[in-house]
């Protein structure tokens, strides 16, 4: 990472977290120079063996958090001849076990531990196993056991029971954004998984929201484990924005904004699949080339775009939520929320693709009548109010309480007529950054 005015950071070094030379070396040739807040606060504990309990988002850098304090441990455990681990082992056993949400998590959680190991010279193995590609290759992956497994629930426990890989020995769990995990309907295996780990292992939980559901679990689990909050966003290098706009004229808006701030690279979050394609070829006929990225994609289309918008080839992607989630794009600087999510955490979990580790980033949400009183909801759960915005050029009627009110019962007006009854009221300068330094 280059911008080293932007970052979130505290005082500690890497060094003084107690981490090993293999490590801190890998670190310096990533130009990590400091750790972020909550690598700062947890990988002490962590390499203490404590269990965590951390409120973060990703874009916090909690995947460093516990990686390489696992990777530490592994090491430790290998040079005393204790690892249980793939080298030495008959059995197909797993001693860092992390289970996250979506396959593209896994494989960017895979990605950054061998990133991570480099300096350990082979000798720590992880492996990632997800569902939607063939499972023949993760079970040949998993021969001899691993060290390190990066796993969805649904295609692990398919894995245990067809005995390519035991649970009795994982000696640390990461549930990586449990709240997801649980909302994507993942109880049942998430049970049925940890009932098949030991009782003694440490535990490390990391969630950026904590319904119900999180919380038992974590009291269920966890053995008296340190907690760490972070700020879900932070304010200070993320910046949001709200612009109200007319039904019906959304595209317009977005087109206009993708035209006029030129940005590198743009992150569009819709509500379906179908959307995606709609939405795309639209912005087609204005001349914006965008890619589309949803679960009715095969993997390896996935994997293409994903690796094109890594690239930069992909300049506008849009997606929904279950493809888009856990995503790391290095830098990104916008994501829009062109429908908003349904759900209060999903926004928090969108905004966060944009400003990670401490980057500045832009989230922007496009509302209408129809999203206004979504949007307040949104906000009084996450704890955030919003100035509304106008687009000079779009500016939106004037909403009222009662055009709140129309929304829930038919609309008054047919589409379209809201361009006769704009007001003009406060807009925006079309240069959307001025007051926050841009990316390069
Ligand atoms: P995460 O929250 O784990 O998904 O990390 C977000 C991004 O921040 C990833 O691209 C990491 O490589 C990067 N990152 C993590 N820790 C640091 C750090 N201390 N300094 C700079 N970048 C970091």
């Amino acid at each position: 990472m280059s911008n080293d005015t932007t970052k979130v950071t505290t005082a500690a070094t890497f060094t003084e977290l107690g981490l090993i030379t293999p490590l801190l070396a890998r670190l310096a040739e990533l130009e990590y120079q400091q750790p972020t807040p909550i690598q700062a606060q947890a990988i002490p504990s962590v390499l203490a063996g404590r269990d965590l309990i951390a409120g973060a988002n990703t874009g916090s850098g909690k995947t460093a958090t516990f990686a390489l304090p696992m990777l530490q441990h592994l090491s430790q455990q290998r040079r005393a001849g204790k690892s249980s681990g793939s080298k030495n082992s008959k059995g197909n056993f797993v001693t860092g076990l992390i289970l996250v949400p979506t396959r593209e998590l896994a494989k960017q959680v895979a990605d950054s531990i061998k990133s991570y190991a480099v300096h350990f010279n082979g000798e720590i193995k992880t492996v990632a196993v997800f569902g939607g590609v063939s499972v023949n290759i993760q079970m040949q992956a998993l021969r001899g056991g691993t060290d390190i497994l990066v796993a969805t629930p649904g295609r692990l426990l398919d894995l245990i029971s067809s005995n390519a890989i035991k649970l009795d020995k994982v000696k640390t769990l990461v549930l990586d954004e449990a709240d997801r995990m649980l909302s994507l309907g993942f109880t049942e295996e998430l049970t049925a998984l940890l009932a098949l780990t030991p009782k003694k292992k440490q535990t490390l939980l990391f969630s950026a929201t904590f319904p119900e559901q999180v919380t038992t679990l974590t009291q269920e689990l966890l053995n008296n484990p340190i907690e760490i909050q972070l700020q879900s966003a932070d304010a200070s290098t993320l910046v949001q924005r709200v612009f109200t706009v007319n039904k019906g004229e959304k595209t317009a808006v977005l087109a206009h904004l993708i035209h006029q701030e030129q940005w590198r690279q743009a992150l569009i979050f819709v509500n379906a699949k179908h959307h995606c394609e709609h939405l795309a070829e639209k912005l087609a006929k204005r001349g914006i080339t965008a890619a589309v990225f949803h679960g009715d994609k095969g993997q390896s289309e996935r994997s293409r775009v994903l690796d094109g918008f890594k690239a930069g080839d992909i300049e506008v992607l849009i997606a929904t939520d279950i493809a888009a989630r856990g995503l790391d794009i290095e830098k990104l600087p916008v994501v829009i929320n062109f429908n908003l999510p349904r759900s209060p955490s999903d926004y928090m979990h969108r905004i966060g693709r944009s400003g990670r580790a401490g980057e500045v980033g832009l989230a922007i949400s496009l509302i209408d009548h129809e999203d206004y009183h979504h949007f307040t909801v949104i906000e009084k759960k996450n704890k955030i109010r919003l100035e509304r915005e106008q687009v000079e050029g779009f500016e939106a009627a004037e909403i009222t309480s009662d055009s709140i009110l129309a929304v829930e019962k038919p609309m008054a007006a047919p589409e379209g007529t809201g361009k006769k009854k704009r007001k003009k009221k406060k807009s925006v300068n079309a240069d959307i950054w001025s007051g926050y330094s841009k990316p390069e």
